[in-house]
Parts: structure tokens; sequence; C-alpha cells
């Protein structure tokens, strides 16, 4: 999507917060080239009969780095989809599995749709022709390019995919890591669906175990009381609020939709208005918030956090200067221009940037290929057997002390990890130490002066090590 003022594109906005952090490193141009660009887009337009009519629809995939396979990124179903910002979200795609250590390649796809205008029928036969497009044309097998949902799409497209996959590939014993994302019961993993806002809530966390990183943002103390606007209620804002809410004591006091914002500096239930848009297909009449129209105008709220999860190109530099938030947290890919970023920076709002806030899909996305390959759950293997050594600690703990271990003890001890304890503990141990390394990157090198530099100036060294460990041929 490219935004409306005379700011650069989606894509040309990465590409300049990428040049920014090329330049604060010491990257000779051949290979500052070789990973900036694209390495393949194909376009796709393919025939489908709905209610009787053929329909034409168009969609992407781009490739940007094979350095590592498969390449990995999500697919869209937007009617603003286009090329340039396929490109931009599969470079987005390259450095943000750099920073967490997830060995894939960069890519994204997008189908020119307004989902909400077919029922499910329409969308199965719409979604399997899209993927037999990109079979055939070799942008989508388990080794080589898997995707993941992304917005307008979810667990049932991705299922569809999966199974079209199997079709046209009936020997191939790893079909379903063709995509990831798909429901538990099709290969899916526990834990996929809350994982990007699961991830943002860790990134968060992560921040505020930093005291010196908190006063730079102008704040104090823990996440406990924090004030945050959320925009956009959809998988990753709606898992991302409810989990700072429920758990670390966060207030949200406004979320913007798409038709409006609701505001209570009490604090809103994330869950009663999650269930409201179920039942209701709005925020409209939520009874436990004000309403506003002009959603977007929330954006300039003074807040603790503010986390848009919707959109890409939605904090410009027609509203950068009025931004009110003293942490901005990019769970969305892209919400900020690249010339808002420099606004925002000058004014001392310290942002924690996409490629490493949202990163937390992918990386769970890599535990269930991994899972895929492999052929078996997480935690089979060992769950019996780590309940059986926390029962005989218990029961030498009590032989030793001559008393009883509480219940809550023993439970606590004899319980083994389950599939979803050991993704989320991957996903928390990934999420903190790939902050760590950016905050080293920005601590030690004079020239770097904000996280997003930084974070792509940790993530450029990773990939042009492999470039250069392998070389280009
Ligand atoms: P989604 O479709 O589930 O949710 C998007 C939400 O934004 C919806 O609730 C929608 O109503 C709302 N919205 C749309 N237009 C809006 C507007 N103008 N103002 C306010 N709200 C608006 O999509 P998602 O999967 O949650 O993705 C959201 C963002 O996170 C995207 O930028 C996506 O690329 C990024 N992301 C998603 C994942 C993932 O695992 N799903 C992973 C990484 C990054």
């Amino acid at each position: 999507m490219t935004n409306a003022s005379n700011e650069p594109s989606f894509r040309e906005s990465v590409d300049l917060m990428v040049d920014r952090a090329m330049a604060a490193m010491e990257l000779d141009e051949g290979t500052a080239k070789a990973i900036k660009t694209c390495n393949a887009v194909l376009q796709v337009q393919f025939p489908v009969k709905i209610r009787g009519k053929i329909e034409v629809f168009t969609g992407w995939r781009a490739t940007h780095s094979t350095h590592r396979l498969p390449s990995k990124g999500g697919i869209r179903y937007a009617p603003y989809a286009d090329q340039d910002e396929v490109e931009a979200l599969a470079a987005l795609m390259t450095y943000k599995c750099a920073i967490v250590d997830v060995p894939f390649g960069g890519s994204k796809g997008a189908l020119l749709i307004d989902p909400n205008q077919y029922d499910r029928d329409e969308l199965e036969l719409i979604t399997r022709r899209f993927a037999l497009e990109l079979i055939r044309k070799g942008f989508l097998s388990p080794s080589t390019n898997v995707p993941a949902p992304d917005i307008g799409t979810g667990q049932r497209e991705m299922a569809w995919i999966a199974d079209t996959y199997k079709h046209l590939n009936p020997d191939d014993i790893n079909y379903v890591a063709c995509v990831t994302g798909k429901p538990v019961h099709h290969g899916g993993i526990q834990g996929r669906i809350e994982a990007t806002g699961r991830g943002v809530q860790y990134a968060i966390r992560e921040f505020f175990r930093h005291p010196e990183d908190v006063t730079k943002a102008k704040m104090t103390g823990s996440l406990d009381g924090k004030t945050c606007i959320i925009q956009g209620l959809g998988n990753v804002g709606y898992h991302a609020a409810k989990f700072l809410s429920e758990e670390d004591g966060v207030k949200i006091i406004a979320i913007i939709e798409r038709d409006g914002a609701l505001i209570n500096d009490e604090g809103i239930n994330i869950e009663d208005v999650f269930q409201h848009i179920q039942n209701h297909r709005t925020i409209k009449n939520f009874p436990g918030a004000s309403f506003e129209e002009n959603g977007m105008t929330l954006l300039e709220k003074e807040c603790d956090i503010l986390i848009p999860a919707a959109l890409e190109s939605q904090i410009t530099l027609e509203n950068a200067d009025r931004i009110n938030a003293r942490l901005i947290v990019e769970a969305a890919n892209g919400p900020i221009t690249y010339g808002a970023d420099e606004v925002l920076n000058k004014k001392g709002i310290i942002i924690i940037p996409d490629a490493y806030a949202n990163a937390g899909g992918v990386t769970v996305s890599y535990f269930e290929w991994i899972r895929n390959i492999s052929h078996i759950r997480f935690g089979r293997m060992q769950k019996r057997h780590d309940e059986l050594r926390g029962h005989q600690m218990t029961a030498m703990l009590e032989e030793v002390t001559g008393s009883k271990v509480s219940e809550n003890l023993r439970n606590n001890v004899t319980r083994g990890a389950d599939e979803l304890d050991l993704v989320r503990s991957g996903l928390d141990d990934t999420m903190r130490s790939a902050y760590q390394q950016i905050r080293s990157t920005l601590e030690d090198e004079a020239t770097i002066h904000d996280l997003r530099t930084a974070s792509y100036v940790t993530s450029i060294r990773k990939i042009a090590r492999s470039y250069l460990d392998v070389g280009i041929y």
C-alpha cells in the first residue's frame, strides 16, 4: 500500500531504512547490493468461475532472498495489495529471519481480493487455484518457499494450500511442511495463532527488563499500569493487547479499528471487545467505552505505548509530529514511513521496529516447519520422562527433609512440558536474545542511534556473513 502523500513507497521506505543501516557499517558495495536486491517476483493472473461468471484474479509471490532455504513469508488477501508492497514485505522477511536466527530466506505473497466479498466455498476455489499457480511455477514447496498466514488469511487458507500441494506431489513425504500456520490437526503447531502477538508481548517485556532503555523512553518502573493504544484488533493486535492487559497489567486506553476507535482512560476489556466484534462485525455500540468516528486521530492521543497492529504507512509525515507516545512497538509491518521515522527519532520517541517486534510469527512457523519435517510433536518423547524425574525428585526431597512437599510444589515439579509450553519457551528465548543482540549493537556503535538501525545492522551482518562464507556464483 503506497501512502497518499509524496512520501516514498513502502518498498522505497524499507530500502531507505536499510541504506541508513548500511551507511553505519562497513559493507562493500557489491555485498550491499546483493543483499538488497529482490531475487524474483512472480505475478500470476488466473480465472475462476464464481456464481456462473468468470473472474480473473491477480496475485504475487516475491522471493527476496535464497541465501537460506526455504524462503519464508505470509500470503495476504487484500483489496489494496500490489507488487511494491509484496516486495517490501519480502525484504522485511529476509531481515526479520536473520534478526531472530531463523535459518530462512525472505519471501511474501499477496492476492488482490476483498475476501469479505466471497463465501467460504468461493474462497476455497480461489485459494486452491492460486496455490496451483505458485506450485507449478516453483514458488511453493517445503524446501524452497513456504507461505504462512497474514492479513486476510488464516489456518483455513493454509490447510487448503497444503492439501493442494499434497495432491500435486503425492510422493513428497514432507508435503505438510509446504506451508505453516495450519490447523493443529492438519500438521500445525500449538501456539502459532497467538505467536505474533505473544512475541510482541515478549519483546515489550524484554524492553522493560532494561531500566536504561525505559528511561530513554521517558518512563520508569515496570509494565504494570502503563497505558497503551492499539491499532487493529485482528490476529496480532488482539493477542498482543489481550496478553499485555491480562498478564502484565497494561491498561488499554484506546482501540483503533477500521470503523472508528474506542476510548476509555480507565482501561478497555479486550476479550469483551473481541466478543462484540464477533457478534456485530463492528466496534460501534460497544458499551464499555466511548466511540470516535475518526479513529486515526487516536494515534495522536498521549500514552506510554502505541502499538500499530493493522496496516503499513499509518504514521507518516502528515501526523508524525503530533504522535504523543513514549514507546512505539511496530506489531504491523511498515506502519511508520521513512520520513515519519526520522521525525519520531528527533522527537525522542523510542521505536521497537517491525523486523524484530513481529518476528514471533516466523519464529513459531520455524518450529512448525521443524515439527513437520521431523514428523513428531514437540514434547512427545520427553514429557512422561520429565514427569517421572519430577516424582523422583520430590520423593527424594521428602526422604531427605522428612517433611511432605506441598501439593502446589509437587504439581509444578512433576508436570512435564507439553508442546505449547515448549513453543512459548522457545519464542521467549528467541525474543529475549534478539533484543539483547540489537541493544548491544546500539551500545557498541557510536554511529547508530536508534533500535531500527541497530536491528538492521545486526541482521545485515549475519546475512553478509552467510553470503561471504558461501560465496556468490
Ligand atoms: P488481520 O487481518 O487478522 O487483522 C488486521 C486488523 O486490522 C483487522 O482487525 C482489521 O479490521 C484492522 N484494520 C484494517 N484496516 C484498518 C484501519 N485502517 N485502521 C485500523 N484498523 C484496521 O491481520 P494480522 O495477521 O493481525 O496482521 C496485522 C499486521 O501484522 C500486518 O501488518 C501483518 O503483515 C503483520 N504481521 C502478521 C503476522 C501474523 O502472524 N499474522 C506476522 C507478522 C506480521
